[in-house]
């Protein structure tokens, strides 16, 4: 029963036994060993950090070193004597451990607190550790804080958190505190390497790295994924074996989606999404899935050098392809959409609603890339054209990341307006059913935003309550509020002007001009004003005055014909 006994001993195998040990610690083990081989340490210590980092491991080690009867000058415990056995097999009578967790009463505390009165037994340090110390109540931790105000001679407190805000100040201000840190991937997958080789089990090192990225900085968790990958596996440990055991993401799955959203094909997209769910994928992981891709190819754009870190050589490739095409604006964009549709996930059923997020990024494509709409276009039945992979222009992304910085530079300059590629696109295919509104119909401001909100209604109802100075076919002027400056992004404006095919200046607004109308305003007065015609019209109305003076009745509301049904649809 090979499998057995390494489920068994893994993790308990694994445990650091000195300092020395520790993965990812360095720092804090070394001012510990000094702190503890002083003449005088510390009463009360604070240990923090994330789960599965070793914050109990280094409390039983600091149990040990103070009470070794053999620690080397180095601060190790010895872990032969009497001592560093019992503390390690954790019956040690000086050594106490607690789980706050369970045992979030001030009775447990005061119980804790009482036996700290004596002296040690046997050794020389009584040691208490409390674990998940934050779990404790309030009158616990009072309780505590009189111990660690005037602590008896020869006790130390060592408490450890994963979450230290939690804590009343008083209590963290009586301790010395080290955070340990997050481990790496690489330094996970190191000591997996490591563990791996010296249990004699073999596996690839793409297994390797896929359980330490899975383990999300927590050694213990990654040797408990270990564990279970080897329940699943008993030879050679593949990539395909860690996913499936612990049920990841496939990492094709990613970047295939990413292809189609590039080449703007929705129903390729789409056709990603239903094959991931019926392989037991969850919707809102390969969102996740998507947006840690993205942001790797942001990090490789910025550093290229990040790019040998891919051991795939293809998968290099294919990423150095996509930075290619996707300039830096257009990928965040796209990341920023990504974000917005995993937050409102769980306003909606988690399939359609990542199938939706997804939709919406291949449209957003076709509205950085208008080329790729231009060439489907051409195609003349709309649904086979979607599934066209059509690859994006390098020329036209360079032109929207050229956009895109004239913008942020220099938000007030006029640029010489290119000819705008949106509306030729429209005009070579004018007789087609437009996918999508186009500005090319637009000859005014609320006939613009009135289209745009058909494809960004958000960001459309906004604008509604812009103050428009100037439109004509080269140049639009908006005014804003200093909050609508602060509420419209950047990136939301380089795609509206995109879209709109006129440059646009956004100018602060200045109080002379609040005499200007917005959509919204122009609105609300339109309505006023229709509302009065229909009270007068309606007073006047001979066959409602006869009624009011037959039954005796008055009118309360009056209703504009259809408008009833329009009420209804809205
Ligand atoms: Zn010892």
């Amino acid at each position: 029963m090979k499998q057995t006994s390494h489920y068994q001993v893994l993790a308990r195998r694994w445990r650091p036994r000195r300092f020395s040990e520790l993965v990812g610690q360095e720092v804090v083990a070394r001012t510990l060993k000094n702190a503890l081989l002083g003449d005088t340490p510390a009463h009360a210590y604070l240990l923090t950090g994330i789960r599965g980092v070793g914050k109990t491991t280094i409390a039983r080690l600091m149990a040990m070193t103070i009470n070794c009867t053999a620690a080397g000058e180095d601060g190790e415990p010895c872990n032969q004597c009497a001592a560093c056995t019992a503390i390690a097999a954790g019956n040690d009578l000086d050594v106490s451990e607690m789980d706050a967790a369970s045992h979030t009463g001030v009775d447990d505390v005061r119980d804790l607190i009482d036996s700290a009165r004596y002296p040690p037994a046997s050794r020389r340090w009584r040691v208490f550790i409390i674990d998940e110390v934050h779990m404790l109540s309030r009158n616990a931790f009072n309780a505590l804080l009189k111990t660690l105000e005037e602590p008896p001679a020869q006790v130390m407190f060592i408490l450890a958190t994963t979450d230290v805000e939690r804590l009343p100040v008083t209590v963290r201000s009586r301790c010395q505190r080290f955070d340990l840190r997050r481990l790496s991937v690489a330094e996970i997958q190191q000591q997996l390497r490591h563990i791996f080789d010296s249990e004699q089990i073999q596996a690839e090192e793409a297994a390797l790295r896929m359980i330490a990225a899975a383990a999300d900085g927590s050694m213990r968790d990654a040797l408990s994924l270990a564990e279970r990958v080897l329940a699943f596996s008993r030879e050679q440990i593949s990539h395909n074996d860690v996913q499936q055991a612990l049920g990841l993401l496939t990492p094709e799955l990613p970047r295939q989606l990413t292809d189609a959203i590039i080449a703007g094909d929705a129903a390729s997209a789409l056709q990603w999404m239903k094959k991931a769910a019926s392989r037991g994928y969850s919707p809102r992981a390969l969102l996740e899935g998507l947006g840690s891709l993205w942001h790797q190819l942001a990090c490789c754009r910025i550093a290229p050098e990040m790019l040998s870190e891919e051991p795939d050589e293809a998968v290099q490739q294919w990423m150095q392809d996509v930075l290619k095409q996707w300039p830096h604006a257009v990928l965040d964009l796209h990341y920023q959409v990504l974000l917005h549709g995993l937050r409102d996930l769980a306003l909606v059923d988690e399939q359609c609603g990542a199938e939706m997020v997804v939709l919406r990024l291949c449209h957003l494509q076709q509205l950085t890339n208008p080329d790729s709409e231009k060439k489907k276009s051409s195609a003349p039945p709309r649904h086979e054209a979607s599934r066209h992979i059509t690859p994006p222009a390098p020329a036209i992304q360079a032109e929207a990341q050229q956009a895109t910085t004239q913008q942020e530079k220099t938000p007030n300059k006029t640029p010489d307006s290119p000819a705008p590629p949106t509306r030729s696109s429209t005009e070579a295919g004018e007789a087609r059913q437009a996918p999508l509104p186009s500005s090319a119909v637009c000859h005014d401001w609320p006939s613009a935003v009135a289209a745009y909100s058909e494809l960004q209604p958000a960001f459309a109802a906004l604008l509604e309550h812009v103050v428009c100075t100037r439109f004509d076919e080269k140049q639009v002027r908006l005014s804003l509020e200093p909050h609508q400056q602060h509420a419209i992004p950047m990136q939301e404006r380089v795609s509206f002007e995109r879209w709109l095919g006129r440059s646009i200046i956004w100018d602060n607004r200045h109080h002379d001009a609040s005499s200007e109308m917005t959509i919204s305003r122009q609105r609300s007065e339109r309505h006023k004003a229709e509302q009065q015609r229909l009270w007068q019209h309606a007073r006047e109305d001979p066959h409602i005055q006869a009624l009011i003076t037959a039954l005796g009745c008055s009118l309360l509301e009056v209703i504009p014909p259809g408008m009833a049904d329009q009420d209804k649809n809205n």
